[in-house]
């Protein structure tokens, strides 16, 4: 599998078809897919099968018609944007069999710029979750090592780009959940800023705080699906009217006088000792380039998890209120003498999961009243100070520089009893979403192989002020240029 600029240009000069490409790609697919598990749905065969897309494809390069920048790259769709095709189940025992009748406008956009819709992958239910293994269609697995986790929640998204399978794979990212995983994957992710992308067709988690974006092999993937992704729409009050820069065009360019800030809250000792390494041999790059790396003072990141787990499922448990079994959702069947509050009990009894119902159960507690000033207004409070925080250092800096996670991937089942243990590994994240910044995790090194247990990938972030990402996403070229970590592939 190459880069999807790569297979674009190729498709789009008649150097390969389309058809060529998705028919290879399936196959890659069906051969990795039985251990990665990436998907929960692939379009394979029918009247809407990535054959077809693509065939349709072709036959517009043959008259003669520009089919745009995508053209023929194959993607795959975590499976909560909508799709008006197959189904769009969030992992989810509730929505399982729920067939959308209208397709998410991110999905439309690359749909329209040529690209080949391949499948849809694996997720935690609802988005919530930092490892792939709440879904109720089972867990994935990391390609590196399958015996650990790809991260989440986007993580069958990961898995599949980190495997060559595909060069692009949409996520979302609520609280890390783009970021983290490309980073367990050895891939790049983006995060952009609140309002860049349409969310219209996302299924909500936390509307404040989702936002769609690209996982990729390369930063130029990355510069390249964000061209298309972002841009006003009128479906979400929330999407920016600002024009959308262009990405691509100064990429290769080094930021002169780069000047970085690495807050000091992102040295915790919890740090996985490879991920403290990488984080310094990082900044020793960017100094061998020239840039200056300060330190920065970012106290809040130690708070960041406490108010992220109040705000998140405090709008979670709102947005999921509609998942009553009549409305949507999973109807359960009732017994004689059982009314209509029953019916609401036992179809959300069976359609979450657990990790669903404690995010509704603490997201109502936080909400209800004598517990909302207490908890929900001081997390708003904390949720304002962050950002302020991250203002006053992008007064003097570029970006803030720092792990994606504490850890490398981890072991599948290592975290699953432990629901504080993985809300952690979203310590360096989840302050973003709060503060709305964009961010992205960028291939930046290796952990140490030993005892047979292989290198495993970890990706540093990068943190810009609010709509730079065509800056933030050079920084992230010249890191890519000089490591080459992202270019090594799993085994
Ligand atoms: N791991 C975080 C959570 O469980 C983030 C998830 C996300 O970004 N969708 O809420």
């Amino acid at each position: 599998m190459t880069t999807a600029a790569s297979i674009a240009a190729d498709v789009r000069s008649k150097r390969t078809s389309a058809e060529a490409v998705a028919r290879r790609t399936l196959d890659t697919l069906a051969s990795v897919e039985p251990k990665l598990k990436s998907y929960i749905s692939v379009f394979a065969d029918g009247p809407r099968s990535a054959i077809e897309q693509a065939k349709a494809i072709d036959a517009r390069i043959a008259k003669g018609e520009d089919v745009g920048p995508l053209a023929g790259v194959p993607i795959a769709l975590k499976d909560n944007m909508c799709l008006d095709w197959g189904t769009t189940t969030c992992g989810s025992n509730m929505l399982r069999s729920y067939e959308s009748p209208y397709t998410a406008t991110a999905v439309q956009r690359l749909m329209d710029a040529g690209a080949v819709i391949v499948g849809k992958t694996n997720l935690d239910e609802y988005a919530m979750g930092s490892s792939t293994e709440h879904s109720c269609f089972g867990a994935s697995f990391n390609p590196w090592d399958v015996a650990r986790v790809p991260g989440g929640s986007s993580g069958g998204s990961a898995a599949t780009v980190a495997a060559r399978v595909v060069p692009i794979a949409l996520g979302s990212d609520t609280g890390g959940s783009i970021r983290q995983p490309a980073s367990f994957c050895g891939i790049v992710g983006v995060k952009p800023t609140y309002g860049r992308v349409s969310r219209y067709g996302l299924v909500a988690y936390a509307s404040s705080l989702d936002q769609i974006g690209p996982l990729t092999t390369t930063v130029e993937d990355a510069a390249l699906t964000l061209q298309t992704l972002c841009g006003h729409d009128p479906r979400d009050s929330t999407s920016t009217k600002r024009e959308t820069p262009n990405f691509l065009a100064e990429l290769d360019r080094p930021i002169e006088n780069l000047r970085l800030a690495v807050p000091k809250q992102a040295r915790s000792s919890a740090n996985h000792p490879d991920v403290a390494r990488v984080l310094d041999e990082t900044i020793a790059a960017y100094r061998a380039m020239g840039a200056e790396v300060v330190e920065c003072d970012l106290p809040l990141i130690d708070h960041g998890i406490a108010a992220y787990y109040i705000v998140a499922p405090a709008e979670a448990s709102s947005n999921l209120a509609r998942l009553d079994g009549i409305r949507y959702g999973h109807r359960a069947a009732l017994e004689k003498g059982e009314d209509l509050f029953d019916l609401y009990c036992k179809s959300r009894a069976e359609g979450f999961g657990p990790e669903v119902q404690r995010r509704i159960m603490l997201g109502t507690h936080v909400l209800s009243s004598g517990y909302y000033d207490a908890y929900y207004n001081t997390a708003l409070k904390v949720r304002r100070k962050i950002k302020d925080d991250f203002d006053r250092v992008f007064a003097t800096c570029h970006a803030v520089l720092m792990p994606a996670a504490p850890s490398p991937a981890f072991k599948v089942g290592e975290k699953t009893g432990d629901p504080l243990a993985m809300y952690l590994e979203d310590v360096y994240t989840v302050t973003i979403n709060l503060a709305g910044l964009p961010a992205m995790s960028v291939p930046a090194g290796f952990s140490a192989a030993s005892n047979g247990e292989p290198a495993l990938p970890i990706g540093m972030q990068l943190v810009s002020a609010a709509f730079d990402e065509a800056r933030m996403l050079r920084i992230a070229r010249m890191l890519e240029k000089a490591t080459g970590a992202g270019s090594r592939t799993p085994a």
